[in-house]
């Protein structure tokens, strides 16, 4: 569907019947389309990427860049098809560049690197096992490729009508990349800005020491940049850049709050907070008791992330203890 003159909105489902789909963005140009995002590969997915070109009059042939915002597998896991389809050059930021490797084509290392990680933060052993499995899973829908442009901060993918500067936004992951056009002040986010959700801000092997402060400075250095439109990669389009991420400020602030409290009772594991802290699932609330088992490892990795962001500044302690990481509300 044409959202804007020359901006195409491509619905591509999620695998097993999920209700959730990636938006994937056609730019044309001058010079050929630009493509933002792609979509976890399974023949559904490519059906309904043909299905979408052939509504909206493009082709495959016209696409002639496909930029990734990020590594995430509902982002890349097509665009190694799509690229040989298309005969397209595939652009990334060259942080996530970097996680390709070692999270689609060997993962044996970062898996232990997870499961270590996991049971210092209190996931009970058995516990372990089943998230492996979900996780394993979700490999299956992807096919792992190397990009041909790596990109920074700065650079800019053009087609002649639309020239996309690249603001680099880590945080939901490392190298994780919005894309500006500065003429026509549109914002196409990733998964960096959403109008519906807020993004899942995890710590794992892959994310560095700090992410969920990562997140917090890239919301406020994008929070004035005039926008006329956000195309986001995920639900629906929207205008309002500054109001919506003041909100998600707000909203992390309130996570931080509530896990402080938590901490108040006394000292906890991630584990034990992501246990009594309530959850966003599928639009509504849910315990931890009640998500899948991916998005309980998920949900773990971003009651870590917060400790962290709260211990470096200074309002809780890591202590650690036979190799196991409790945190107390200083
Ligand atoms: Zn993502
Ligand atoms: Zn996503």
């Amino acid at each position: 569907m044409e959202i804007v003159a020359g901006v195409h909105q491509l619905r591509i489902p999620f695998p097993d019947g999920a209700e959730r789909v990636t938006n994937a963005w056609v730019v044309e140009g001058d010079r050929g389309s630009i493509l933002v995002d792609c979509g976890w590969d399974t023949s559904e997915a490519i059906w309904a990427f043909r299905e979408g070109l052939k509504v909206d009059g493009l082709s495959f042939q016209d696409i002639k860049w496909i930029v990734l915002t990020h590594v995430h597998p509902d982002h890349l896991g097509m665009a190694a098809k799509l690229r040989e389809l298309c005969g397209a050059k595939v652009v990334m930021h060259r942080l996530d560049a970097a996680l390709v490797g070692p999270r689609y084509v060997d993962s044996s290392r970062l898996a232990e690197e997870m499961e270590e990680m996991l049971l210092s933060h209190g996931v009970p052993r058995d516990e372990i096992g089943e998230m492996r499995e979900a996780a394993g899973k979700a490999a299956q829908f992807v096919t792992p490729l190397e990009p041909d442009v790596l990109v920074n901060e700065g650079d800019t993918v053009s087609n002649g009508s639309f020239q996309l500067d690249v603001i680099h936004t880590p945080g939901h992951t490392p190298g994780h990349i919005c894309l500006y056009e500065p003429r026509k002040r549109r914002l196409f986010s990733g998964d960096h800005v959403l109008f519906d959700a807020v993004p899942r801000i995890c710590a794992d092997p892959q994310s560095g020491a700090d992410p969920a402060g990562d997140y917090v400075r890239s919301l406020e250095a994008l929070v004035d940049r005039q926008v006329s439109f956000v195309f986001p990669g995920h639900g629906p389009v929207f205008n309002s850049l500054g109001i919506r991420s003041n909100e998600i400020l707000r909203l992390c602030n309130v996570r931080q709050q509530q896990i402080l409290s938590e901490l108040e009772e006394g000292l906890k594991t991630a584990y034990d907070v992501t246990r009594a802290v309530p959850w966003r699932v599928n639009g509504g609330e849910a315990s931890y008791d009640e998500l899948p088992f991916r998005e309980k490892r998920t949900s773990v990795c971003e009651a870590v992330a917060w400790l962290k962001r709260l211990s470096l500044d200074g309002k809780v302690a890591p202590l650690e203890r036979n190799g196991r990481i409790s945190y107390l509300a200083k």
